[in-house]
């Protein structure tokens, strides 16, 4: 098989890092005193869910390059000393480690997305889904030349289909898409493939839950264009490509709120690639490919729309009319 290594370096990586995550969020439920507003579990989760990460890679395959969301500045200040320590606490219920290991390990994620080859991790994509005790992914994925070619997208809290909470999704370029066990050691699954829907209007399209992140009225104009009657299923993370992926949706619709926001390369190479491998299509959204030669943003593209194939023109028009009239 293709990228056998690279497959299970990153399948190994993102469970150890969901369980860290997991772990992390069941405290978060349950710690009664927490506000609200504090951040900090996130944050804590977040920098140990790429040390982690980063950790295994350096591991398996120690000359690639990790392009990572989080860098250790913040922890590296003088008054930060406790959330370092939970910081390494976590990350030690998996791989031992001391300070300057840990600060080490999430720097080996700030690499340049500018070489050949290199990896782009989230280590939490969708916080806001992870602090609300709902969705969120840890999301890794491969690229060479601009190209994504492994995708791992572990998705803690979505069913796995058998009735079990956690579940995983690879893809290899060229090899399709498969689901495996987050929890279980397995490296095999069944293959995913996306719905065989051909008609927009018994499709069911998911968005973001935050309206901040896609424009909700758009996306609900778009909807009613393509005669959808189906309410929006609205869903953290990049678990919105795993839903495409696995047919449990057919459209994803991620409509720009701002001229000047571009969308981070971690927030979509995994799914992009797993979406692809199931059958279904990935553009932005004026129909373009989703170009990775940009560094760390996705500076040639605005907003995403994810298909599960054949109905994806018909929704690039759809897309288009709406947004020319707005
Ligand atoms: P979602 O869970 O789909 O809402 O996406 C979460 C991701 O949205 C985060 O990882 C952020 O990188 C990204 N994000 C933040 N601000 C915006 C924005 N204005 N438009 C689109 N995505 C955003
Ligand atoms: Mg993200």
């Amino acid at each position: 098989m293709a990228y056998d290594v690279e497959f299970r370096a990153g399948v190994v990586a993102v469970r150890a890092a969901a369980r860290v995550c997991r772990s992390v969020q069941q405290r978060l439920a349950t710690a009664e005193a927490l506000q609200k507003k504090d951040k900090s579990p996130v944050t804590v989760a977040d920098f140990a869910s790429q040390a982690i990460v980063c950790e295994h890679l350096m591991r398996a395959l120690p000359d690639d390059a990790v392009v990572g969301e989080e860098g250790s500045e913040e922890l590296r200040q003088g008054d930060q000393t406790a959330l370092l320590d939970a910081v390494v606490r976590e990350v030690s219920t998996e791989t031992p480690a001391g300070d300057a290991q840990v600060l080490d390990w999430i720097d080996r994620g700030g690499a340049a997305a500018t070489t050949d080859r290199y990896w782009t991790l989230d280590p939490i994509d969708g916080t806001k889904g992870f602090l609300r005790g709902e969705h969120y992914a840890v999301a890794l994925a491969l690229l060479e030349q601009g190209e994504v070619v492994v995708g791992v997208l572990g998705c803690p809290n979505l069913d796995d289909g058998h009735g079990g909470r956690g579940a995983l999704f690879t893809a290899i370029r060229g090899e399709g898409t498969r689901a495996l066990p987050l929890w279980d050691d397995a490296f095999e699954g069944p293959a995913v493939r996306v719905s065989s829907l051909e008609s927009t209007a018994e499709a069911r399209f998911c968005e973001s839950v935050e309206s901040g992140h896609s424009n909700q009225d758009q996306s609900a104009r778009i909807a009613s264009e393509l005669g959808i009657t189906h309410e929006p299923f609205r869903i953290d993370s990049q678990c919105k490509y795993a839903a495409i992926a696995r047919g449990d949706a057919s459209i994803y619709l991620r409509m720009p709120t701002r001229k000047d926001y571009r969308e981070k390369i971690w927030d979509h190479a995994a799914g992009k690639l797993v979406v692809e491998e199931a059958g279904g299509r990935v553009t932005d959204v004026e129909g373009i490919a989703l170009d990775f030669t940009h560094g760390r943003t996705l500076d040639a593209n605005r907003g995403v729309v994810a298909t599960c194939g054949p109905i994806h023109d018909r929704v690039i028009e759809a897309v288009r009319k709406v947004r020319s009239e707005s």
